[in-house]
């Protein structure tokens, strides 16, 4: 069983398969939401992700340390929002959006309908 699956992105019609989905594991949402190598650096982030197979967190690309991206490239291809009330994850080596397939659902209840069709800010 999965936790994501493929989601449509708005403005585009071709769905693709992400073959990682199987590597995205329940990580439980950082206690302290941090990019730890920004933090390092002294640099500063704009969003935070966190990586579904072994749960760090980093920075994401539009962030100017892009750490998250970074992390992925290590083989954890799959990484989630972490940021409040966004309930999305991101494959960077399919470059696909990915959404809860509802199994999580329950866990935490955040409304997602105020974010339906709204395409803007994600990634
Ligand atoms: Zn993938
Ligand atoms: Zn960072
Ligand atoms: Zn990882």
């Amino acid at each position: 069983m999965s936790f994501w699956q493929v989601t449509a992105v708005p403005g585009r019609s071709v769905q693709g398969t992400c073959g990682h989905l199987a590597e995205a594991l329940d990580v439980s949402v950082p206690a302290v939401r941090q990019c730890w190598e920004c933090v390092r650096a002294g640099s500063r982030w704009v969003h935070l992700r966190q990586c579904l197979t072994c749960g760090h967190v980093g920075c994401c690309d539009s962030s100017p340390g892009r750490h998250a991206h970074g992390h992925a490239r290590a083989g954890h291809d799959l990484a989630r929002s972490v940021e409040p009330g966004e309930r999305w994850a991101w494959c960077y080596a399919d470059e696909l959006f990915l959404e809860p397939t509802g199994v999580l659902d329950g866990a935490e209840a955040v409304d997602g309908s105020q974010n339906a069709g709204d395409g803007s800010g994600l990634k």
